[in-house]
């Protein structure tokens, strides 16, 4: 069997990702770098270095996955959000730039010490464990209804090694034994049914639970808002991801049910992507 070097590898890969997605030269790095378990400076010092046969393979298998469209989170098993790797598999959503917005969010707000935080539907863990990597003294909960996405989530949690957070199965609020918390934040799903985008990419891949919402993409993140009513201490606040179409229903939402101070903030992308309001 023939090989070839580090650089034909990634000018091969690069060209068999070119017809099936958006970023075909990073998906060739990021696959091969897998593949030779070396850091991404080997790209370019070792570029005559010659793969061995076993790589060489190996590559070929993985480049022929991403050819059939699964996500490169997928084949890698890991994904980095806020800095830190996190274990992925097909039983949630892949961590995105976008929710690293909602972190931002709330490190950007004076709070507590002793913060209390709630992360629902939390996937991965990885806003639950990005927030209580940055402040240690936090008392985290993050729920999910997914049995697969809690063990996966505690898998993250001891990788990080955040034992402390407190990690929980069941719908939204249920675990809860009346329980307050200073903010609540969530990436639920959001996007209608109907929408044509669950048809295209990485999203084929990922849970439906994970991603869609009755109620054209509402259904959960009324829920979410309304019983959180119960659920935030008084001056404490929510942070939701939503739609970049879903603002104004959701800053309506919040208006109704009597919250104060919302503000919708923009994502890298320049989309309405968060919205915050306080409960007085
Ligand atoms: N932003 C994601 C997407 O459009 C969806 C995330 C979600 O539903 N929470 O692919």
């Amino acid at each position: 069997m023939s090989t070839q070097s580090i650089a034909q590898a990634l000018a091969w890969a690069t060209s068999e990702f070119s017809a099936i997605s958006d970023s075909p030269k990073l998906d060739a790095q990021v696959l091969l770098l897998h593949v030779i378990e070396k850091p991404k400076s080997y790209l370019y010092g070792w570029s005559d270095a010659q793969l061995l046969e076993a790589q060489q393979s190996h590559l070929e298998r993985l480049v022929a996955r991403r050819k059939q469209g699964e996500p490169i989170a997928h084949i890698t098993g890991t994904r980095e959000f806020w800095s830190l790797p996190f274990y992925v598999n097909a039983s949630t959503l892949i961590p995105r730039p976008d929710t690293e917005t909602l972190v931002e969010t709330v490190l950007a707000q004076a709070l507590p010490e002793d913060t209390k935080l709630l992360d629902l539907g939390t996937g991965t863990g990885a806003i639950a464990l990005s927030l209580a990597n940055e402040h240690p003294s936090w008392r985290v909960t993050a729920i999910d209804y997914s049995s697969d996405a809690v063990e996966l989530a505690k898998r993250n949690r001891q990788a990080l090694a955040l034992e402390h957070v407190n990690i929980l199965q069941g719908s939204w609020y249920e675990p809860l034994k009346g329980e307050q918390f200073n903010v609540i934040v969530s990436n639920p799903p959001y996007i209608d049914p109907e929408d044509p985008h669950l048809e295209q990419g990485d999203v084929r891949f990922e849970p439906r639970s994970a991603l869609v919402a009755e109620d054209e993409g509402y259904a959960d993140l009324f829920h979410i808002i309304s019983e959180g009513r119960k659920h935030l201490l008084p001056g404490g606040f929510m942070a939701l991801e939503h739609g970049y179409n879903q603002a104004a229903v959701i800053h309506n939402f919040f208006a109704q049910l009597a919250y104060i101070n919302i503000l919708t903030i923009k994502d890298m992308a320049g989309c309405d992507r968060i919205t915050v309001a306080t409960w007085p």
